[in-house]
C-alpha cells in the first residue's frame, strides 16, 4: 500500500520511515501528478501559514479537496490538523477546509511549552502513548460527524471524521507506531 507524505515543507522523513515501520510504502508528494500514485495521505507539522501557501501555488490544495472529498484517508499532525481544519480561531484564512473541527493554533504557547504527556488513546492502543505537542493547536470546537479520540485537560486533541484523521501533537517524533498501523488501517479499510 503507498501512503504519501506531503512534503513542501515540515517534518516529512519521519513519517516516511514510521509509514515503513507500519507495513506501507512511504511517498513524497510534492505535486498533484504524485498525489495520484497513493491510497492516503499525511499532511505533516510545520508552519501552517507556509505549508498552506505552498499548497495553493503547486496546485495540490484542488487535488488534495478532490480526492479527500472522493474518500482518500487523511490525517494531519499538529500544522497538518490545521491545514484540515474548517475554521482556525481568530483567523479568516482556512486551508483545506476539509474536516468539520475549529482549531486554536499556538494554543499552549510558544516552542518553549512544548512538552510531551502519556496517555491512552483507546481507539489506537492499549497503553500509554507518547504524545509530543510542539507549538500545538488544539480543537475548540466540532461538528457532529466529529468523533474525538483523545481529550487533555479538557481539549480535544486527536479526533476522527469518517476517513479524515486529526492530531494536535506528534506520534512520528517518537518510536510508537501504533498511530501509524491505525491510519494504515484507515487507508486499506477504504480500498
Ligand atoms: N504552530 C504551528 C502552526 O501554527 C504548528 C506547529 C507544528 O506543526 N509543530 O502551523
Amino acid at each position: 500500500m503507498r501512503v504519501g507524505v506531503l512534503a513542501l515543507q515540515g517534518g516529512v522523513a519521519e513519517h516516511l520511515s514510521m509509514l515503513e515501520r507500519a507495513g506501507a510504502r512511504g511517498i513524497p508528494i510534492r505535486n498533484a501528478s504524485q498525489l495520484a500514485e497513493v491510497e492516503g495521505l499525511i499532511l505533516p507539522g510545520g508552519e501552517s501559514t507556509a505549508i498552506g501557501r505552498l499548497l495553493h501555488r503547486s496546485g495540490l490544495a484542488e487535488a488534495i479537496i478532490q480526492r479527500a472529498r472522493g474518500g482518500m484517508p487523511v490525517w494531519g499532525t499538529c500544522a497538518g490538523m490545521i491545514l484540515l481544519a474548517r475554521e482556525i480561531a481568530g483567523e479568516e484564512v482556512r486551508h483545506l477546509g476539509l474536516m468539520d473541527i475549529r482549531v486554536r493554533r499556538n494554543a499552549y504557547g510558544g516552542q518553549l511549552e512544548s512538552f510531551i504527556a502519556h496517555r491512552v488513546v483507546p481507539e489506537v492502543a492499549q497503553a500509554p502513548l507518547p504524545l509530543v505537542f510542539i507549538r500545538a493547536p488544539y480543537i475548540e470546537a466540532m461538528g457532529p460527524g466529529v468523533r474525538p479520540l483523545l481529550d487533555l485537560e479538557g481539549k480535544t486533541v486527536a479526533a476522527r471524521q469518517e476517513h479524515l484523521l486529526a492530531t494536535a501533537f506528534h506520534p512520528e517524533l517518537t518510536d510508537r507506531v501504533e498511530f501509524h498501523r491505525y491510519f494504515v488501517q484507515m487507508v486499506s479499510a477504504q480500498e
